[in-house]
């Protein structure tokens, strides 16, 4: 263990320092990029599995850096959240989407659904839920989904459920993301204004196993008896995409279909025909 003595502490401080560096060169640079929108969006399309349609693309965020080079949401949306540039960074991301998602819809010539992450932080921001509702009256062709993981919502407070029944009332969907990892409660479900599962990509990459497949086929049933629709994530292959489909998954994602695209290349995506 680390002694706090005098003596020892010089000794653990490089490599502390350079961690801790590292941290701050990462919110500093985040925060220029954040302040000169820098910060772009890509666009995976979520396929129906009954007709092979794009229904909808799902909004990541991407950020090269000029001299830091490309890094991945993993690492700067944690970032963003710790210093409160979720929320300037939110909105970015949410208008880029959204009119992202008009040139997708008018390119596929159908309405086109928007998948938006929400960082926990964002579920209460008041200036967000007012944009959202003026976005929804600007664009019907456009309908929202707000993505939340399960961890933001196992408390169920009271503020919680309010802002997300205030959500909902703006008109848009609302999504668990990664359903089945890390927080097996599914006690709130009925409680929370939600309308569609994404079952996490473990789970997919493990269909495999028959305990997987059970697993699925329970979550399906769960999800279609509380009238909840099903996006299988992560389907990299064809045995994929067809046992999520057996198991009675409604929609898929994943490489198989598409990476997350620039644009432009989801435009054209959305507007060629079929996946088959
Ligand atoms: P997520 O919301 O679960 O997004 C799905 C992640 O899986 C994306 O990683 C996507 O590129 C990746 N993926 C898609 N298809 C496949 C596949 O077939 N196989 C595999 N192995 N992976 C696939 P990405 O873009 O690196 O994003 C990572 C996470 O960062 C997201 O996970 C989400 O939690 C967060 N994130 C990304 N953009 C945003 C954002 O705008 N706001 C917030 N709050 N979080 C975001
Ligand atoms: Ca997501
Ligand atoms: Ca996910
Ligand atoms: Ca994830």
């Amino acid at each position: 263990a680390k002694s706090r003595g005098k003596g020892t502490v010089a000794r653990f401080e490089p490599s502390m320092r350079s961690e801790e560096i590292d941290r701050l060169e990462l919110e500093d640079a985040l925060r220029l990029a954040v302040r000169d929108e820098q910060i772009t969006v890509h666009f995976q399309p979520v396929v129906d599995l009954r007709t092979g349609l794009i229904d909808g693309f799902e909004a990541l965020a991407r950020w090269t850096h000029p001299t830091l080079g490309h890094i991945g949401p993993d690492r700067f949306i944690p970032a963003a959240e710790r210093t409160g540039l979720i929320r300037q960074l939110g909105r970015q991301i949410l208008e880029q989407a959204h009119a992202g998602g008009r040139t997708l819809a008018a390119r596929a010539g159908r309405p086109i659904a928007l998948g938006v992450n929400l960082s926990p932080m964002q579920v209460t921001d008041e200036t967000l839920a007012e944009r959202v509702r003026e976005l929804r009256d600007l664009d019907p062709e456009v309908p929202l989904v707000l993505e939340l993981t399960e961890g933001m919502l196992l408390g169920h407070d009271l503020p919680t459920v309010a802002a997300l029944t205030g959500l909902k009332q703006g008109g848009v969907r609302l999504a668990i993301d990664d359903f089945g990892i890390g927080y097996s409660s599914v006690g709130y479900l009925h409680r929370l204004p939600v309308d569609v599962l994404k079952i996490d990509k473990m789970f997919v990459a493990e269909l495999h196993d028959p305990r997987s497949r059970a697993l699925v086929a329970g979550v399906v049933a769960m999800a279609h008896a509380m009238d909840l629709s099903v996006i299988a994530e992560g389907v990299e292959d064809w045995p994929s995409a067809t046992a999520v489909r057996d198991l009675g998954c409604d929609f898929a994602q994943g490489y198989l279909f598409s990476r997350p695209l620039p644009l432009a290349a989801a435009a054209d995506l959305a507007a060629a025909g079929p996946f088959d």
